[in-house]
């Protein structure tokens, strides 16, 4: 690692998408965050935008606001007037590299890169596979490269983690040529998620990440679950798109393909109304009419029937998902949870472990039921196998793989040299 002593330079995280642009600023060379901030564009020509900061006394403070987005001025043109409105970035130049979130990285990217013309052709030509995202991805990449060209720019795919699954593991039981030709695969998402809390986990357990076994669960609006061996990924829920495996916020999750066809020779819907039913209609949000599970968890505990299902069918499937994974495995140390709801829900934790006794897994209730800021240990005595809380954090991971690119790479930028 470059020895920074104090030399003071920034990285921008940016993670655009289809409706939003998430930005986080980090100081070198201790990754602390300097401002973060939300953007929705929205089609009047205001948007609202959000930007937190600490400020001098220690706490922090936050900017509600709209700002004017229009083509000409697109989200990140905003964002960037933003952090020098308030004295965050008045100089561009004192960034040491901007890091991007890249959905879809195909079978191309099998880490996080430089960004340059090949690597954005490269991004253009997985558009078919994520067609919401890749373009809004690269739209920011675009633009930043307009307005600061001297300012190295990496992508972070969430891809990327999954491409250690072997064969059996990623192929459909399609006729093969489809893999051969349209690329259909399974390639997995939340990857930066999934490796970042795996690394934690390790650094926790006080154990080299290469000798563990891990069921990691990213539970949030979307879900996945990844199974990690050696600390190398072998499987994930999520396949060619973020639809399959684990019920989520309004995905689906795994489904009989039949249903489909079920469906349009019953009812005459075509592929958008299918797409949009499996994508957004369904999950939580189908089950029981709400996607937002602490509002499903209070409604549960006051006797709402569908909430319960919900709840239920979301944790039963984790479950079978942990199940598979053991299998996988052949053996586990340790499972995860993260993201908003394995972050914060005791409950879900609780349902999801339940009966997995005879498996070496079994929760201290007690040790669940507190709140979980920083990573903790949740399972009892008797359990063989740990159960972990650990805040995901994948913008910090980011802009760690971005500073890791650069130094790789050797670069020599920004005002004071420090790369
Ligand atoms: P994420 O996509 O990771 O931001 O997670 C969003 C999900 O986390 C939503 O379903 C939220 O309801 C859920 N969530 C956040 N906080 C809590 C909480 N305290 N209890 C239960 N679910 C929560």
């Amino acid at each position: 690692m470059h020895d920074f002593g104090d030399i003071f330079v920034k990285i921008l995280v940016i993670n655009s998408g289809s409706s939003s642009l998430k930005f986080q600023l980090f100081s070198l060379p201790d990754f602390k965050v300097i401002a973060s901030g939300l953007l929705e564009e929205s089609d009047d020509e205001q948007s609202p935008a959000r930007m937190t900061f600490p400020v001098n006394s220690g706490e922090t403070r936050t900017i509600n606001t709209t700002l004017p987005t229009t083509q000409e001025r697109p989200a990140i043109s905003a964002m960037l007037g933003l952090l020098r409105a308030y004295d965050i970035m008045d100089d561009e130049n004192d960034l040491a590299a901007i890091g991007h979130r890249v959905v879809h990285g195909g079978e191309a990217f099998h880490e996080p890169v430089l960004i340059d013309e090949d690597v954005i052709k490269a991004i253009e030509k997985l558009i078919p596979l994520a067609p919401l995202h890749n373009p809004a991805n690269l739209s920011g990449i675009r633009l930043l490269r307009e307005h600061v060209p001297d300012i190295p720019q990496v992508a972070v795919f969430d891809t990327a983690f999954h491409q250690t699954i072997p064969e059996h593991g990623f192929l459909y039981a399609l006729p093969h040529e489809l893999y051969t030709k349209h690329k259909i695969r399974r390639y997995g998402f939340h990857g930066t998620s999934h490796g970042y809390v795996a690394r934690q986990a390790a650094e926790y357990l006080d154990r080299p990440l290469d000798e563990l076994n891990i069921i990691s669960l990213h539970l949030g609006n979307g879900a996945s679950a990844a199974a990690i061996k050696n600390g190398k990924c072998i499987d994930t829920s999520m396949g060619l798109t973020p639809l399959e495996g684990l019920v989520m916020g309004t995905r689906s999750g795994d489904l009989d393909p039949a249903i489909l066809f079920y469906l349009s020779r019953e009812t005459g819907m075509n592929m958008d109304e299918l797409d949009n039913l499996l994508n957004k209609a369904s999950g939580l949000k189908g089950i029981c009419d709400e996607n937002d599970m602490r509002t499903i968890t209070k409604s549960a505990a006051q006797g709402d029937q569908r909430a319960q299902l919900a709840l239920a069918m979301f944790c039963y499937r984790i479950k079978k998902y942990i199940g598979s994974y053991m299998a996988a495995l052949g053996g586990v140390d340790c499972i995860i949870f993260t993201g908003g709801i394995g972050e914060n829900s005791a409950i879900v934790r609780k349902m999801s472990c339940a009966g997995l006794h005879p498996f070496g897994i079994t929760i201290d209730q007690e040790k669940n039921a507190l709140r979980h800021k920083k990573r903790a240990a949740i399972h009892s005595t008797e359990s063989s196998i740990q159960v972990l809380v650990v805040p995901t954090n994948e913008e910090l991971e980011i802009a760690r793989q971005t500073l890791q690119v650069l130094t790789t790479a050797s670069l020599h930028k920004g005002k004071n040299n420090a790369i």
